[in-house]
């Protein structure tokens, strides 16, 4: 069962704007689990001198999310499984302090009340920013086949030296968007971000697509073609390439900017054609944030964060064509397989202090 798993801290949440992640142990084996990172926190584990022992031996950790405005699952979830039981025999937390659930994110503090009376647990908050480098960091240190680049449809695993990893620009979008600069294990700063994020693609293209979930917008966008909807550069220059900067004709002069020469109403266009400008939009202007705060700190290697990327072929294009046009190549844009799950790791890291 679940209780007698050695006094393993049960779960981690990371409660954001749009979802709710969680990093559980369970020792069900019946679960699917993710060896990779598994063995790689059993290492971690097993040479770390703090005085938290993971049974991680007889059993693994799992990743899952729920809709934060769904956070009744949450919670029923955590009490069907016993999940706020932390670990009990080796657990060498100060007395009392055994229901703690390491958690961060904003609903960390705004839900800390709920917890408190539906599980009878207290919500031990950790720094945002602090999760999501921790977690980063540890996943491209210590899991293989964890980073990798997305060019022209492929992708391909990085294995980065640990002598080699600093500096780089983690970008992590989530409903919106943190760039944090990372220098080294404990020195980084969040340097910029912008409101144009995960929760803007969801939210406008609710509004103009009436789809119901952001699986359904993701699967439309990737039926679509942005071309009846962006205003391209060979539009504007009578189907020529302005050469003389650098434009290819199919370039996007403005974004959404057709509809303004065509008499049509929104019902005229097709869902997955504004589903996939939307998206070509978003992860453009991220990849073009991103690459100038790279430039500004002079970083080379910008890794890429948060739920919005979902593993979506088109998303992850979209940014690497951006970082690689705007830095002519000097830039290189990674993505991770835990993408969505760097805050939620970084806090269950964290039971480790
Ligand atoms: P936050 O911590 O702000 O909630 P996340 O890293 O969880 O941020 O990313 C949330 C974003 O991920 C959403 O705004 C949306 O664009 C995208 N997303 C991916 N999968 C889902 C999903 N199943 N439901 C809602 N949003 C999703």
């Amino acid at each position: 069962g679940i209780r007698d798993s050695d006094g393993v801290p049960h779960l981690s949440l990371d409660i954001g704007g749009t979802l709710i992640k969680m990093v559980y142990f369970s020792s069900n084996s019946s679960e699917s689990t993710d060896n990779r990172v598994n063995s790689s926190l059993k290492d971690k584990m097993s040479t770390s001198s703090g005085n938290l022992h993971y049974g991680i031996r007889n059993g693994g950790l799992h990743f899952t999310k729920f809709e934060t405005s769904k956070i009744s699952d949450c919670i029923e979830f955590i009490s069907s499984k016993q999940l706020q039981h932390n670990g009990d025999r080796y657990y060498a937390a100060p007395t009392n302090d055994k229901n703690i659930i390491k958690a961060t994110g904003g609903g960390a503090f705004k839900f800390a009340d709920m917890f408190r009376e539906k599980l009878g647990v207290t919500l031990d908050k950790v720094d945002e920013m602090d999760c999501l480098v921790t977690g980063a960091n540890f996943l491209l240190k210590a899991v293989h086949h964890e980073a990798f680049t997305y060019i022209d449809g492929q992708k391909e695993f990085v294995q980065i030296d640990h002598k080699d990893l600093y500096p780089y620009l983690l970008v992590n979008i989530g409903s919106g968007v943190s760039m944090i600069k990372v220098e080294s294990d404990t020195k980084f700063e969040r340097v910029s971000g912008t409101s144009v994020g995960g929760g803007t693609f969801l939210g406008l293209g609710k509004l103009l697509t009436n789809c119901k979930s952001f699986d359904e917008l993701l699967e439309m966008s990737r039926q679509g073609n942005n071309r009846v909807i962006d205003m391209l550069v060979g539009e504007i220059y009578g189907g020529n390439d302005y050469a003389k900067i650098g434009l290819a004709s199919t370039a996007i002069a403005s974004s959404f900017g057709k509809p303004i020469s065509e008499n049509k109403e929104l019902e005229d266009y097709k869902a997955e054609d504004v589903a996939r400008s939307l998206l070509r939009m978003i992860s453009n202007n991220i990849g073009q944030i991103a690459y100038l705060n790279a430039l500004h700190f002079g970083l080379k290697r910008i890794i890429f964060g948060g739920f919005f990327i979902r593993g979506h072929a088109y998303t992850m294009d979209t940014i690497s064509v951006a970082v690689n046009f705007w830095s002519k190549g000097e830039a290189k844009a990674m993505f991770l397989r835990h993408e969505g799950f760097l805050g939620a790791l970084g806090a269950f890291l964290s039971y480790e202090e």
